[in-house]
C-alpha cells in the first residue's frame, strides 16, 4: 500500500467465533474461521497502526468473556472492528461433568448480550465503530437497522444462503453502509483486499473526511 496516514490511530480488533459450552466436552459456535479478522489486523499494522487484536476464542471464549474484554480496552483506542462471530445464546447451564448422551435430550438457551450495543453506550466522541453482519435475507433492511441500533459508523454486510457460503480464506460478494455516505457493493473482492479498503475508510472517518 501507498503513503502512509497522516494520523496514527489506535484498532481494537475481534475476530473469531464464541463458544458456549454445555459441559465439559460440547459446546456452540458457529462456522466462523476469523480470517477477516486476521486481514484486517495485517492491514492496519502495514499502515502503521497500533492494533489490539482480541482472537476468539483462544483469548475469549464466551461472549460475556468477550465482553469484558472489550469493555476494559474500548477507552484506550480509537476504531473498534466487530469481526467476532458471537454465539447469540448460551446454554442456561454448564454442566461440571460431561452429560451422559442418555440424558442429553434438548437444551434451553438463553440470550446473549449485543457487545456492541452494551459498548455504543460507552462509546466517546470521535470514536469509530465498524461491525459485520451475515443475513440469509433482507440484507440491506436488516443491516441498516443494525448500523443504527449498534450506532456504528459502517457495517460490513455478506450473504449466507446453501450457494453463497462466505466462511474462510476467499472472495466474497460484500455490501457496505455507511452511517453518513451512500452504500457501496463490491461484487467480488477478496477479504485481504476487503480489510485494506476498511482500514483506509476507518482512517478517513478518523481525519473527519467522512
Ligand atoms: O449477530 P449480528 O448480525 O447482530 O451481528 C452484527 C454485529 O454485531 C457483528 O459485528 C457482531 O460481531 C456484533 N454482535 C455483538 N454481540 C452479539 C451479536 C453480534 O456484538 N451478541
Amino acid at each position: 500500500m501507498s503513503v502512509r496516514p497522516l494520523k496514527k490511530l489506535r484498532f481494537l480488533i475481534a475476530s473469531g467465533p464464541t463458544q458456549e459450552p454445555l459441559d465439559l466436552v460440547r459446546f456452540i459456535s458457529n462456522r466462523s474461521t476469523g480470517v477477516m479478522g486476521k486481514y484486517l489486523v495485517e492491514a492496519a499494522k502495514k499502515r502503521g497502526h497500533a492494533v489490539k487484536w482480541v482472537r476468539c476464542p483462544e483469548e475469549a471464549r464466551t461472549a460475556r468473556d468477550l465482553q469484558k474484554k472489550l469493555k476494559g480496552l474500548l477507552h484506550q483506542n480509537d476504531v473498534l472492528i466487530m469481526a467476532a462471530a458471537v454465539a447469540d445464546v448460551r446454554p442456561v447451564s454448564v454442566s461440571a461433568a460431561k452429560i451422559k448422551k442418555e440424558k442429553l435430550k434438548s437444551v434451553s438457551f438463553v440470550k446473549n448480550p449485543d457487545i456492541l450495543a452494551g459498548l455504543a453506550r460507552q462509546k466517546k466522541k470521535g470514536q469509530i465503530f465498524i461491525g459485520f453482519g451475515l443475513e440469509s435475507g433482507s440484507l440491506l433492511r436488516n443491516g441498516a437497522d443494525k448500523l443504527r441500533k449498534k450506532n456504528l459508523e459502517l457495517i460490513v454486510l455478506q450473504k449466507v444462503t446453501k450457494k453463497e457460503n462466505p466462511f474462510g480464506d476467499k472472495s466474497i460478494e460484500a455490501f457496505l453502509l455507511f452511517k453518513d455516505k451512500p452504500a457501496r457493493r463490491f461484487e467480488k473482492i477478496h477479504k485481504k483486499k476487503l480489510s485494506e479498503f476498511l482500514i483506509r475508510e476507518a482512517e478517513n472517518f478518523g481525519l473527519g473526511k467522512n
